[in-house]
């Protein structure tokens, strides 16, 4: 019997397990996909929020803010990177102008710093800041993060502690027993547990329906596109952003990220379709459209990449979390549309105090490790710090990724830590090979190489992402 199981290895469902895992509890995670963090998590504008936008009274407006000031302390534990780059709030004529003084008079409320710069000062700061932008307002806590860094340091730390993880399991059916505990159906097993946590983003309408005729909520994705740019652009110093508005939320915005890149994006668009993860030439020229509002001098032909990711909105246009009437133990976080990400641990904290420790008790575990060692990263290292850790271990020494500089060491280890990579991606996203310029087409054959020696599997049988989804096909000499 579980105490609680998490459906969704999101960063709302891989933060609260971390944090559960604290605790002498039985927790399981299950998601449906081949990795942790391959659906939103993936796929976003990676900003640590400060939580001047969201409307009073909302949950995003209680837990926003929280969220962003927990986020150094937690990077550092878990040896993530954050970058505490500030923002920009760039209006164009008097009536954005006038807005910029509601967000700042929230920020003021919520206690969130905020300077009002000359426009000469910022122009002095960010040159290519558009020539229509007449006024500017600055949030200098404003931070980017690596998202699905965050999610897998906080399974790694969860699985550390005993939780278990299940990939390729997606819930196909939730029961209840007669003594009120639930049971959550994978095509692999039956999980008997206290505490079910719906954390499936877009996917959290359908799994709330397997236990109740009326979930309450709906989810319709809505979708953001983005260009990548180049590390070696400089475009902009802090995130810039539109004036936003209820329409179309945050904006086409330009984020530097924290390795150098610059993203371009999102438009906002609704889809039917909670698969539909494909770009498209009308939402890209959305974006090139509506960025030049802000930002000048965009060099979109230094575009590296181009990508999408869905929102999981719902009418409430605010979190939902709440236990589902009538289903004691079931606990929704649903409708985690951004600035979910920058929420993520003070719903962890919400989720805990509101109704996981109602259901089952929560004992500190004293054996519990909350941080994690963070990975080497070889490019980052002095000449003098390379050579030692190179004579300790040569395998930092043979390059695999020449784009972003990833040695073999920086795999091997990725690969082989708790909930370690498995996939070409799953190897991508945790240390870069495939990141840069070439997108992969140097170093790939080499991970391949790689993941199929140290998962003692033949090199076909190495998959991209999705379990169906193989690379090679066989020999050809
Ligand atoms: C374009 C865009 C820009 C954004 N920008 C920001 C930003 O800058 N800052 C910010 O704070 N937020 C931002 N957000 C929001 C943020 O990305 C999300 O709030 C957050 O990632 C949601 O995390 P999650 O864990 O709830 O959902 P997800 O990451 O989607 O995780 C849900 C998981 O559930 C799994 N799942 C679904 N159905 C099932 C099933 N039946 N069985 C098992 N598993 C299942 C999925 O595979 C998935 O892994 C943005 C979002 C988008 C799309």
């Amino acid at each position: 019997m579980y105490d609680v199981v998490i459906i969704g290895a999101g960063i709302t469902g891989t933060m609260l397990a971390k944090d559960l895992s604290e605790y002498r509890l039985r927790v399981a995670v299950i998601d449906r996909e081949n990795d942790i963090a391959d659906s939103t998590t993936m796929a976003n504008s990676a900003i640590v929020h400060t939580g001047y936008d969201p409307e009073d009274g909302t949950l995003k407006a209680l837990l926003n803010p929280e969220g962003s000031r927990m986020y150094p302390d937690l990077c550092r534990s878990l040896g993530c990177r954050i970058r505490e780059i500030g923002s920009y709030v760039a209006a164009c004529g008097e009536e954005e102008e006038k807005h910029l003084r509601v967000l700042a008079d929230r920020a003021e409320r919520r206690g969130i710093p905020y300077v009002f710069p000359s426009v000469e000062k910022a122009r002095e700061e960010e040159p290519n800041l558009a020539d229509g932008v007449t006024a500017v307002l600055e949030f200098p806590t404003t931070a980017v993060i690596y998202p699905w860094e965050v999610a897998i340091a906080c399974a790694e730390v969860a699985a550390e502690n005993g939780t278990e993880i299940f990939l390729n399991s997606p819930c196909t059916g939730i029961g209840r027993t007669e003594r009120g505990t639930y049971v959550v159906s994978t095509p692999e097993r039956e999980l008997e547990t206290r505490v079910v946590v719906n954390a499936a983003g877009v996917g959290a309408e359908r799994v709330a329906s397997y236990v109740t005729e009326n979930p309450g909520f709906e989810i319709t994705p809505r979708k953001g596109e983005y260009y990548v740019l180049d590390s070696n652009v400089k475009l902009v110093n802090h995130v810039i952003f539109p004036v936003p508005s209820k329409e179309k939320g945050k904006g086409v915005l330009a984020v530097p990220t924290v390795y150098g890149n610059t993203l371009i994006g999102p438009n906002s668009d609704f889809t039917e379709d909670p698969g539909d993860i494909g770009t498209s030439p009308e939402g890209l020229a959305y974006v090139r459209e509506n960025i030049s509002r802000i930002v000048k001098n965009v060099p979109l032909n230094r575009a590296i990449r181009v990508f999408a990711g869905l929102r999981p909105v719902s009418e409430e246009a605010d979190f939902i979390l709440e236990e589902a009437e009538g289903l004691p133990g079931f606990v929704n976080a649903a409708s985690i549309d951004s600035p979910g990400l920058a929420s993520s641990p003070a719903i962890s904290k919400y989720l805990i105090e509101h109704f996981i420790s109602k259901r089952v008790s929560l004992v500190k575990n004293p054996d519990a490790v909350m941080t994690r060692r963070a990975p080497v990263v070889m490019a980052d290292l002095t000449s003098d710090e390379r050579n030692e850790l190179i004579r300790l271990n040569p395998a930092y020494g043979r390059i695999i990724c020449r784009c972003e500089q990833v040695s073999e060491g920086e795999i091997l280890d990725c690969i082989r830590r708790k909930c370690g990579a498995r996939t070409v991606k799953g190897v991508k996203k945790r240390v870069r090979p495939g990141m840069g310029r070439c997108q992969g087409g140097f170093c790939e054959p080499r991970v391949v190489e790689i993941l199929a020696r140290e998962l003692e599997i033949d090199p076909t049988e190495v998959v991209l992402d999705a379990e169906n989804s193989r690379i090679l096909c066989g020999e050809n000499r």
